[in-house]
């Protein structure tokens, strides 16, 4: 374990305060405006075929077979077939790749998708309308089909920006019906994912969560070979935070369940104090993901390493709580670290900003001192996600054998061109509209800028009336 040698500047400590008590519990759903009725799917998944990607230049990921100049990945029935400079793939429907880099779908290890749909209601310059005073009094009142309408907006954002896995922080489900809504809209989205059911906000913190109810769930998710189900975690560093907060007691009864179910956990930390409370309580272990490092001591990194804990950084929200994401510590002590989105309710969902915030923080803070390279944080936007969700066996890299989880970046725009280093242009020049095509488990979902079987006007119009009715209902003005 490595000292921490970095400089360090006064932070805040713990995780965004509430501020908003009078938006908790008490309030009474006003019956002024009808929930919306049910919006049918926004279009049936494409079949998986078989097709081969000629000529792009491959960024696999994959230690074995590395990058190629000019290479060919062919797919069959989801499947990866073959990697390499020349595959003859006789009868595959062809993809002309040249001009793109093909590289394996971005990993988003932990993305508030339900509060997608409530954009409208933010304003950063106002505080009474930023993410937690909103999602706080908007959330109280989302019927199942809110949860589902926002949740599939949110899929089509990641979907687009060439996400082709995200872990579902779900932190408001108010029944098992909003379990449900959103579990659907993740299943209709075709990407592959992880639901982690969460609490209902407002709840009281001394009553656990559904607990009943992650048993039924994990049954019907079980079926789904694209999804998996976890639970997220209610705070325990004693502060009321906008995701409840309850003690260690609470914390083992939960997550004791939770582990009796083989269901994997998540929790947001942001302090030295939640990381000594779980490690004094024997709750670490590498079934837990943690989110937001920041304020963390050297004994922490300690014990998260020890104890194989992995760590989601959301570098565009870091950047706006203090900047001190403190990436080099945790890579140096051996801890697994992944990015996320977090939500795009207050910010943009683009995986090369985020890979280029985290590599501009990590630069100022530890004054140039550890090196990243532009690879490394392809890494950790791709396979190290994928480590994290536990899905390496699946995703993350472009390896035979794995699912075909892969986009296509054009190279040719004016943005782009003419790229040196693939990796150097990822992260610095690239942005979500580069990318051209998205697979997801050998599914084309996007193909030349487009989605291929979604309607996103129905998403964008179904999102657009639920939160009209939301508002209205909420008393929102
Ligand atoms: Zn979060």
């Amino acid at each position: 374990m490595k000292k921490d040698t970095f400089n360090r500047r006064t932070v805040l400590t713990g995780t965004t305060a509430l501020g908003a008590a009078s938006l908790l519990p008490g309030r009474v759903l006003a019956q002024n405006a009808a929930p919306a009725a049910g919006a049918g799917p926004a279009g049936a998944l494409p079949a998986r075929g078989e097709f081969v990607v000629r000529g792009a230049q491959v960024l696999s990921m994959d230690d074995k077979i590395g990058d190629l100049p000019s290479g060919d990945v062919h797919v069959r029935n989801g499947a990866i077939v073959a990697v390499a400079a020349s595959v003859p793939a006789p009868g595959a429907q062809v993809i002309d790749g040249k001009g793109m880099i093909c590289m394996p779908g971005f990993v988003d290890t932990h993305w508030h998708h339900w509060t997608t749909f409530l954009r409208p209601a933010m304003r950063a310059d106002d505080p009474k309308k930023t993410y937690f005073p909103v999602t706080l009094a908007l959330g109280l009142h989302y019927t199942p089909e809110d949860s589902y309408r926002s949740v599939r907006l949110g899929l089509a954002e990641a979907l687009s920006a060439g996400i082709t896995t995200t872990h579902n922080w779900a932190h408001n489900v108010r029944s098992p019906a909003h379990a449900d809504a959103e579990v659907k809209a993740m299943r209709e989205s075709g990407l592959r994912g992880r639901f982690a059911y969460g609490p209902s906000l407002g709840m009281p913190n001394d009553k656990p969560m559904d607990i009943a109810d992650w048993a039924r769930l994990k049954k019907d998710v079980g079926k789904d070979d694209m999804l998996s189900l976890g639970i997220c975690s209610r705070n325990i560093d004693g502060n009321n935070t906008a995701r409840g907060a309850i003690d260690a007691a609470m914390a083992k009864k939960e997550w004791g369940a939770a582990r009796e179910l083989g269901l994997p956990i998540t929790l947001h930390t942001s302090g030295s104090a939640s990381v000594q409370l779980l490690n004094e309580n024997g709750l670490l272990g590498p079934d837990v993901q943690l989110v937001h490092p920041l304020n963390l001591d050297a004994k922490n990194f300690e014990a998260l390493a020890k104890h194989d804990v992995r760590y989601s950084i959301s570098p565009l929200g870091e950047a706006g709580r203090t900047g001190e994401t403190q990436l080099a510590e945790l890579l140096q002590a051996g801890v697994k670290v992944s990015l996320s989105i977090d939500n795009v309710t207050a910010e943009r969902c683009d995986c090369f900003a985020c890979m280029h915030m985290l590599q501009t923080l990590n630069k100022h803070r530890t004054a140039g001192k550890y090196k990243l390279t532009t690879k490394r944080l392809v890494q950790m936007a791709t396979i190290d996600g994928a480590v994290d969700l536990g899905l390496a066996d699946k995703t993350g890299s472009l390896t035979p054998g794995k699912r075909a989880d892969l986009i296509l970046v054009r190279t040719g725009g004016p943005n782009m061109r003419e790229i040196g280093d693939p990796y150097d242009a990822l992260v610095q020049l690239a942005q979500p509209s580069d990318i051209d095509t998205v697979v997801a488990d050998g599914r084309i979902l996007r193909r030349k800028g487009a989605f291929t079987a979604l309607d996103y006007d129905k998403v964008s119009r179904d999102a657009t009336e639920a939160f009209n009715g939301l508002k209205a209902r909420a008393k929102w003005a």
